[in-house]
């Protein structure tokens, strides 16, 4: 197997895992269509494997994936989480269980990089505090006390004016002004639900203040993201992960949680701290599959051609069909 991205040639990382290949972190197969590929860590393009021991490879993982768990899943993919890999499972849909979430990963990236930015402004600031408590003789103790806060506000005021990056600003039905969309405005946003279960958001005008204009698809997605991320840093009183996690999973899943948060009417930021967190979860993992799947279309467009004309083998033809016959009989709901 290569070690380089066919895309754009950077370093494939992992080991393969499961699948023997020797390379590869986040693995996607197709087991009814017998296909593999290796997930680009840097531009997320989809290589293909060669077809030498690829049926075995993906019994392999298919069967690492049984064991793993469904992050999320759309009509087509499954994001499945096993040890330290991402397995995808595209192609045939089959019934997911929801088990246990992987999120505190997420949260703590998160943290890692609010970290990034208070480190250092608090370094600074308590070299200026001092500088200042020296040349006011030493009574500003409660001034540098209180920096790690101060730091953790101006963060926060970062993070609330940053642009929500859309790709065609919306404008308000009710006065007229071109919405220019701050994460802190998102948080006088509701969720509601569109006709083909896709998240759409309503969205209060900064300028009139009354709701004036709605996002959908990835723009509504988008939004979302960056909104929670702020409200999570300006209220985020002490977030449970186990708590939203399991709120999430008693819901029945990332959609069913999105569609109930949508039921209740309520603005981001006037939802419980735990259900807002389990939003959250439940949008990222809504998109990271939903990337996937637009990446697997692209891929099995170049594979159908790469093993079209590379197959002319018989008895992969015979494996495939062997497999193919298998999986039918498989009943659905297992
Ligand atoms: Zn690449
Ligand atoms: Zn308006």
């Amino acid at each position: 197997m290569y070690r380089t991205c066919a895309f754009c040639n950077g370093k494939l990382d992992g080991d393969g895992g499961p699948s023997g290949l020797g390379v590869g972190r986040r693995l996607a197969f197709d087991e009814w269509k017998g296909r593999l590929w290796v997930i680009c860590p840097k531009c997320s393009r989809w290589n293909l494997a060669p077809l030498d021991d690829r049926l075995e490879q993906i019994e392999a993982l298919a069967r690492a994936a049984g064991e793993g768990r469904v992050a999320a899943a759309t009509e087509h993919v499954a994001l499945i989480r096993w040890q330290t890999y991402d397995l995808v499972r595209v192609g045939k849909p089959r019934r997911m269980e929801f088990a246990t979430w992987r999120y505190g990963e997420r949260l703590r990236a998160r943290r890692r990089e609010q970290l990034k930015f208070v480190v250092p402004v608090t370094v600074a600031a308590v070299g200026l505090a001092v500088a200042v408590n020296v040349a006011a003789g030493g009574s500003l103790g409660v001034f540098v006390w209180n920096m790690p806060n101060l730091a953790r506000m101006m963060y926060t005021g970062i993070i609330g004016r940053r642009r929500v990056s859309l790709v065609e600003p919306p404008i308000c039905e009710r006065c007229g002004s071109v919405l220019h969309l701050q994460a802190k405005h998102v948080a006088y946003a509701r969720v509601v639900r569109q006709a083909q279960a896709d998240v759409a958001l309503i969205l209060s005008c900064p300028t009139c203040r009354t709701e004036g204009a709605m996002l959908v698809g990835r723009d509504a997605q988008a939004a979302l993201r960056q909104g929670l991320t702020y409200l999570a840093l300006a209220r985020g009183s002490r977030q449970r992960v186990e708590d939203a996690a399991r709120l999430v999973e008693s819901a029945g899943g990332p959609d069913r949680l999105i569609n109930d948060v949508a039921r209740r009417e309520l603005t981001l930021r006037s939802l419980g701290v735990e259900r807002r967190l389990a939003l959250e979860m439940a949008v990222d993992e809504r998109a990271e599959v939903e990337d996937l799947e637009r990446h697997w279309k692209e891929a099995e467009e170049i594979a159908e051609i790469a093993d079209g004309t590379l197959s002319s083998d018989p008895l992969l033809e015979e494996e495939l069909e062997r497999i193919r016959k298998k999986l039918g009989r498989e009943p659905e709901s297992s």
